[in-house]
């Protein structure tokens, strides 16, 4: 069943238009993270969901309610923490969790479950100001989790987290979509979490998307590192196989990310042209090298710039 369903979604600030025909689904108990390099687009996509903005065009469905014509049966569904979470420091764990119940009128066996769930035990009896980030994180999911949505949106999530707060995240964001069916769109910059995180990924640039990728499919190539002492002319070699996705030099170390099943082929090739070559290794590939072919273009005016 789609969760969300998002149909050319168009949006524009005064003039300028920062989203352009945005269209991806999320099916139940799906994770999928948003990536883009900054200003590319997520937020206003992730506040357009959570109807925190006005979009131009297109449709936003939530478990099938259209945003514009069913707005509340559409936001009861989801839950969103964008930003920095608004606490009451003076106020403890338990009371911001009370006053949500009461708002939306949860059942005490669901306040009891979430905080089962969120593991503060009596940390939540002491005021909010006194918590970590990690717990001010753990407390802001419970929340958001307590009416129960179908989708949670998480905008940079790990913001501030040292790694084991990035850790404790990751298990219960996987444990909540997999034991509650929960979906969840994430955005984020942190490439090496939404490797682990992320059942699929949608990557968007300059409004648009220019890619939409499962797990799996990220991870499509491979990359190999070899140490030579031709290096330039191995890189104009390199430049001229289709099989080879993306190469960099680094003194006399080549790295070359190839279709799968190519490295025969590629070392053939090498040593018809009397390239000599040693310590072939396989590097693992993952999210950021996967990011490195898409926006290429953008990292490259970063270092101009
Ligand atoms: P980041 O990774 O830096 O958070 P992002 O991908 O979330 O970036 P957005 O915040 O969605 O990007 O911004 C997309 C574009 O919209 C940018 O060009 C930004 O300058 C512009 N923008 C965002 N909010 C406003 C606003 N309130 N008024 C005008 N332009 C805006």
């Amino acid at each position: 069943m789609k969760i969300l369903e998002i149909e050319g979604l168009t949006k524009y600030y005064g003039s300028t238009r920062v989203l352009n025909n945005i269209s991806f689904n999320i099916e139940d108990g799906e994770i999928v993270g948003l990536v883009g390099p900054n200003g590319a687009g997520k937020t206003t996509t992730i506040k357009a969901i959570a109807s925190l903005i006005f979009y131009n065009a297109g449709t936003i469905n939530i478990c099938g309610y259209n945003l514009a014509k069913e707005r509340e049966k559409a936001l009861a569904k989801i839950s969103s923490i964008i930003e920095s979470p608004a606490f009451y420091g003076n106020l403890s764990g338990i009371e911001h969790l009370n006053f949500i119940k009461d708002l939306r009128k949860v059942s005490k066996t669901s306040l009891d479950n979430i905080i089962e769930f969120i593991e503060l035990k009596d940390a939540l009896k002491k005021k909010v100001r006194k918590y970590s980030l990690g717990m001010k994180q753990r407390l802001a999911l419970g929340m958001a989790l307590l009416s129960g949505p179908k989708l949670l949106i998480l905008d940079e999530p790990t913001n501030g987290l040292d790694p084991s707060g990035i850790l404790d995240l990751r298990e219960f964001l996987i444990k909540t979509a997999r034991e509650q069916k929960l979906s969840i769109l994430i955005s984020s910059h942190n490439l090496e979490e939404l490797d682990k995180l992320c059942d699929r990924t949608v990557f968007i640039k300059k409004g648009e998307i220019i890619s939409e990728l499962k797990h799996e499919e990220v991870l499509d190539y491979e990359e190999y590192c070899f140490a030579t002492d031709k290096a330039d002319a191995i890189g104009d070699v390199l430049s001229k196989l289709p099989y080879v996705i993306h190469h960099s030099i680094n003194t006399n170390v080549v790295y070359v990310q190839i279709a799968k099943n190519q490295l025969g082929e590629l070392i053939t090739v090498l040593l018809q042209n009397n390239m000599k070559f040693t310590n072939l290794q396989f590097v693992k590939a993952t999210m950021e090298h996967k990011y490195k072919e898409l926006y290429s273009e953008v990292l490259c005016n970063e270092r101009i710039s």
